[in-house]
């Protein structure tokens, strides 16, 4: 893999200020592919005095203008689709089927969703005598997780360029190559110099940074919850906008009624996708306890569909976690899981390879609401099926964790799941089987997050006010 061996800055490829260098490793063989500049606070600074100086231009620039730069953009990752999913697979181990398919079909779509609200948007309404004008935010410090490493960037990037903003971006340790991709295509794309920057760096020292600099407006980041309380209070202290999406432990209601094999294999797919590691997946199927036992053999079923496999082969469909923190971490789960006395059906702590991240796709059974799988997010491919007796009971166990990020339901008919769907405390449902929707709001109930990506209401994000009296 080839990288940069320097940061995006002003419109042009700068050496970085200090020496220290982060090496990217291939999770599926723990090969090291290539390393990048760690950026130190003097390249954060002078990528937010870039971002400052191109910012006033920017935010003048006809919305019709940026939306075309942004439709731009979209079409040059269509153009290096293969190039662009060949980089995840290497550094996050996605399987490359899923990585062409959602690593670079989502982020395609939400671009070219923010090219058409960006376009059309509202940035002045009438009030009574008051004219409300909605103005970008400023200087946007984006901070971004491995687990999508185009999506994350593009979901905060493209709505702050619809908005006006300029953005200095730092994205994850793991992987930082496909960060420098995207740069390349702001470039190719002909977004001018200064409105979009890139640091790569390490979260302590240039995450961190960024959350601190005084030149920047407001912070958008996604990762883990402890990560987003410090910056939630870094930014507080400075009276700056903050934007965060969390982690999750999102339920998958089964009622009475659903179709059960439908439902328990999507929900099955839902949490092997990705390795587990979507901050929305279903880790808790919530079962009635009159199907349970179908329920169970039905899940033991399904997860052998997910053997796993190498990445970059076209059938593989389950790869490896993304380092070897994770996989400690995942497998600690699994042995917790074990421990406090859950049962189970498939998979386990043991790793399937003797190299590479990999983790058995793992189903438990017997799990009860308090056990430490049932409320902390694990991040890799590990489901904990729990019964339920009544719909009341079902709800307090959808309910009862910190997080309230995504969640689906399934029932016989649309109404009923609807019903159960309005008393849940998450930011998102899939009613049926509900399909990804680039315009509807992403985001956090309770220690989920504040504040919502996508759509319209992702682009309000990053706006503010100013009403002028007649
Ligand atoms: P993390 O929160 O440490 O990292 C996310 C981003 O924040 C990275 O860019 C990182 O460099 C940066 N960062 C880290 N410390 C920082 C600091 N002090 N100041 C500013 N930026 C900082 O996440 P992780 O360690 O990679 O993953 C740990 C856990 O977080 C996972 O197991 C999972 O539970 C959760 N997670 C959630 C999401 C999500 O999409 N919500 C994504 C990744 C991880």
């Amino acid at each position: 893999m080839k990288a940069h061996d320097g940061m995006y800055i002003g419109g042009e490829w700068r050496p970085a200020a200090g020496r220290d260098r982060i090496e990217v490793v291939n999770p599926a063989d723990e090969q090291v592919i290539a390393s990048v500049p760690a950026g130190t606070e003097e390249d954060v600074d002078a990528a937010v005095r870039a971002a400052r100086a191109a910012f006033p231009g920017w935010a003048a620039t006809p919305p019709a203008e940026r939306a075309a730069r942004i439709a731009a953009l979209r079409d040059v990752l269509v153009a290096r689709k293969s190039e662009i999913a060949e980089t995840i697979t290497a550094e996050l181990g996605s399987p490359i089927g899923f990585s062409e398919r959602v690593h670079v079909g989502a982020p395609v779509a939400v671009a070219h969703s923010f090219a058409e609200i960006g376009a059309t948007y509202a940035f002045e309404e009438r009030l009574g005598n008051s004219t409300v004008l909605l103005e970008p935010v400023g200087v946007v410090g984006a901070i971004t997780p491995w687990n999508y490493p185009l999506h994350q960037i593009v979901a905060k990037v493209a709505p702050a360029l619809a908005a006006g903003c300029t953005i200095v971006l730092k994205p994850a340790e793991d992987t930082p190559l496909t960060a420098q991709l995207f740069a390349e295509a702001v470039h190719e794309a002909g977004i001018p110099a200064g409105v979009f920057n890139l640091v790569t760096g390490t979260g302590p020292v240039a995450g961190q940074a960024v959350a601190a600099h005084p030149g920047v407006d407001l912070v958008s980041f996604t990762g883990s919850t402890a990560v987003g309380k410090q910056i939630g209070a870094t930014a507080g202290a400075a009276v700056k906008r903050v934007a965060l999406e969390l982690g999750g432990k999102s339920a998958n209601v089964i009622l009475p009624g659903a179709d059960l094999a439908k439902a328990v294999a999507a929900g099955v797919g839902h949490v092997m996708n990705n390795a587990g590691q979507s901050c929305n997946a279903l880790t808790r199927m919530l079962v009635h306890r009159d199907d349970y036992e179908e329920a169970v053999s039905l899940a033991a079923a399904a997860v052998a569909k997910y053997p796993t496999g190498d990445p970059r082969d076209p059938a593989t469909r389950l790869g490896p976690v993304v380092n070897a923190k994770q996989h400690d971490r995942v497998r600690g789960y699994i042995a917790k899981g074990i421990a406090e006395g859950a049962r189970l059906v498939a998979g386990g702590a043991d790793a399937p390879a003797e190299r590479g991240y990999f983790v058995a796709p793992t189903v438990f059974a017997d799990v009860t609401p308090d056990m430490t799988i049932a409320q902390e997010e694990i991040f890799g491919p590990v489901l904990s099926i729990l019964a339920y007796a009544d719909e009341d009971e079902a709800l307090s166990i959808a309910n009862g964790t910190v997080y309230g990020l995504g969640g689906a339901v399934w029932a016989a008919d649309e109404a009923s799941a609807v019903a159960f769907a309005r008393r849940m405390d998450t930011g998102q449902v899939d009613i049926n089987g509900g399909r990804f929707n680039p315009l509807a709001p992403f985001g956090g109930y309770k220690q989920s997050g504040v504040g919502r990506e996508l759509g319209p209401h992702g682009l309000a994000e990053y706006l503010q006010t100013k009403s002028l009296q007649f």
